[in-house]
């Protein structure tokens, strides 16, 4: 399948050239062509999978068809809801990398909460083409008058599971009343739980559905490993797998706040340049983080799941579960932040042995088996001892970073294990 059989006009198919997209993937083979017709499209995609621009490229299509030329005030065309400002940005900035190559300028605007609504308002000033928002803050902005929804053509939600699971319902219900009866829905979701089932039921008129069935064939190529090891010896875990297997940037998921600060504590007391990743951020240092970690300035980012969520980065090579998600949702997305748009990746998930039953529905939902690895000096023991207070746990964190003859032999044990044991 090539772009040129997609329907889509001859200026944005040089956009996508010039963007570097040389086939389109999987779902943006499947929902290109409906969208195009002004079907609604309930679409199954992984982040990862290229969904951004299977809907981005009909938008941007129809904006161009419509001959707008720009002049005067712009009447919305369409409302892309999101789920966090990240993936809200990060949308915003793909229809933006590709309407800078049209011949006609396409106005974009992005709205998310934590920041001041004046520069936002500011910027709806003359309207918009497309607008892509959190949903409570899109609310405020109607409320302020900056933006009306009752001639919005097309709705599209980004990540509708997440949209629910943040506790969006409300919103959404109420947005949707503000739009017309009659439009054009694209819908994508990773997952289809009941609820996301029944909003899409409400919403969408005889949607083409192109939740495509040979996702495995499309699916990232991402390679997953399991590593059995104490709770108090994962950072230790984590430091050597980066030095002996040589990876250059690593996304850390851990479960909370608390873990994210604690973690990349330790992580740079051992000399490794890390930053925490949480919710707590002002969004100006959450841009700072991110475009560090994007620059290659960090070399690993330690991530709660919320804060992760619609991170972007190229080529992320490696993620780590230093703790497991809570649910296989979670899992899914956490691991599709490697792997994409056709590199591969490699996803670990360190398995403490109160976590081994988790790991195990994880893998059942998903309908995987993921070999256990129990590394020299590192094997996993229920009955492992606690360290005693003030002992140094082999990160540096505690008692200075001279390393204990233990974990020097730990050490020298991984990497003669790795030596002789190349990994999969
Ligand atoms: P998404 O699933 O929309 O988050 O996209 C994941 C990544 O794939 C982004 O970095 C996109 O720029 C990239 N991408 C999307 N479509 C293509 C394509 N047809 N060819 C190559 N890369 C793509």
């Amino acid at each position: 399948m090539t772009f040129t059989r997609l329907g889509l006009a001859p200026a944005l198919l040089n956009a996508i050239t010039e963007t570097g997209y040389s086939t389109p993937t999987a779902i943006q083979s499947a929902a290109i062509p409906p969208a195009l017709r002004g079907a609604d499209v309930l679409g199954q995609a992984q982040t990862g999978s290229g969904k951004t621009a299977a809907f981005a490229l009909p938008l941007l299509n129809a904006l161009l068809e419509s001959g707008r030329q720009g002049a005067g005030a712009r009447k919305l065309y369409a409302l892309v809801l999101a789920p966090t400002r990240e993936l809200a940005a990060q949308v915003g900035e793909t229809l933006r990398g590709l309407a800078s190559h049209l011949p006609t300028p396409v106005k974009i605007s992005v709205a998310f909460g934590g920041v001041s609504i004046n520069p936002q308002m500011m910027a709806l000033r003359g309207g918009t083409d497309i607008m892509v928002a959190t949903p409570g803050r899109l609310l405020d902005l109607v409320e302020h008058n900056a933006l009306k929804l009752d001639g919005t053509p097309v709705l599209v939600l980004d990540e509708a599971d997440k949209l629910l699971d943040m506790g969006f319902a409300d919103e959404i219900a109420r947005i949707m009343a503000l739009l017309p009866a009659r439009r054009q829905n694209l819908f994508f979701s990773a997952t289809f739980p009941p609820a996301v089932q029944a909003l899409a039921d409400k919403l969408l008129h005889e949607p083409v559905r192109v939740a495509t069935q040979d996702e495995a064939a499309h699916a990232p190529d991402i390679t997953q490993r399991a590593i059995e090891v104490d709770q108090g010896q994962r950072t230790s875990l984590l430091r050597i797998l980066m030095k002996e297997e040589g990876w250059r940037q690593v996304l850390v998921f851990v479960a909370t706040k608390y873990a994210a600060e604690h973690v990349a504590d330790k992580l740079r007391r051992g000399g490794v340049a890390a930053e925490a990743f949480h919710g707590d951020f002002s969004q100006g240092a959450r841009t700072s983080v991110l475009s560090d970690f994007r620059e290659g300035k960090l070399k690993v980012l330690v991530a709660t799941d919320v804060a992760a969520r619609g991170i972007d980065i190229a080529q992320l090579p490696v993620v780590v579960n230093y703790d497991l998600p809570r649910s296989p949702a979670d899992y899914t997305h956490r691991i599709g932040r490697t792997g994409r748009a056709g590199a591969s990746g490699l996803a670990v998930s360190f398995i403490t042995p109160d976590a081994e039953q988790h790991f195990r529905l994880i893998e059942r939902r998903q309908n995987v088996r993921v070999p256990r690895e129990r590394l020299a000096g590192f094997e996993s023991t229920a009955e492992a001892k606690p360290l005693p207070p003030g002992a140094n746990d082999g990160t540096g964190g505690i008692k200075g970073k001279r390393k204990s003859k233990k974990d020097k032999l730990r050490e020298a044990a991984l990497v003669s294990h790795l030596g002789v044991t190349p990994q999969e």
